[in-house]
């Protein structure tokens, strides 16, 4: 299904979604947070497309990794080791992998889930990226036996609606929750983010 020179062109879509979305990020980030989850992204994305190169001759597992390796340690912030330890824990269910299909890639977005809330010690409801990535498990799920395009499509469709969702809800992880009730009718910006990098792993796949 996604091969590594696909892994690879996914992950600089996803460098260019961020960057393209990086003023939009940071604006979410305005009201609930210190406006800077776009900057964070944008900055760690970037220094990932420079370690790109040297990844073309790796397996799944080892770009993976790498990518979660810069993410922590260039992105700063929450989202950065946030991000970073669920790419580093969806590598580790790759390993020495050519290709990833719909089994692998539930198992990664499963490890991932697992790794923010063991790092983040959150659980979904609280506002957080996790309102978008657990709806989109659990969407997977459901559309398990369809193509791969559809299941990816319905996830994306799922950690959309879990970004609107965010917004009734009050925030109790991370500087929002510094907020309390006052952060109620405002969007998370990591929910917004992570939707945004599956969307990519979707049209991707889409395209086929
Ligand atoms: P910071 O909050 O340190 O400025 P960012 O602005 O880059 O970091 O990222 C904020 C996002 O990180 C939030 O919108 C939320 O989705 C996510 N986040 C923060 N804390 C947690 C947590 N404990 N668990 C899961 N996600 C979190
Ligand atoms: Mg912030």
């Amino acid at each position: 299904m996604i091969t590594t020179a696909q892994a690879i062109r996914i992950i600089e879509e996803m460098a260019s979604i961020i960057q393209q979305n990086k003023d939009y990020l940071t604006e979410l980030d305005m009201p609930i947070g210190d406006s800077d989850h776009g900057i964070n992204l944008a900055r760690g994305f970037q220094a990932v497309t420079t370690k790109l190169p040297a990844l073309a001759d790796k397996d799944m597992g080892t770009i993976l990794k790498t990518v979660g390796m810069t993410l922590v340690s260039t992105v700063g912030g929450a989202s950065g080791p946030l991000y970073g330890t669920a790419f580093m824990r969806a590598s580790m269910k790759v390993p020495g992998k050519a290709e990833v299909d719909m089994v692998d890639f539930m198992a990664m977005l499963e490890a991932a889930i697992d790794g923010v809330k063991i790092r983040g010690k959150s659980i979904p409801g609280e506002k957080t990226m996790l309102d978008a990535m657990v709806p989109a498990m659990e969407a997977l799920r459901a559309a398990e036996g369809q193509s791969p395009a559809q299941m990816l499509a319905a996830a994306h469709a799922a950690a959309q609606v879990g970004v609107e969702k965010t917004k009734a809800m009050v925030a109790t992880k991370g500087r929002a929750s510094y907020l309390g009730e006052r952060s109620i009718g405002h969007q998370d910006p990591g929910a917004t983010s992570f939707t945004l990098l599956l969307g990519v792993v979707a049209s991707a796949v889409q395209e086929g």
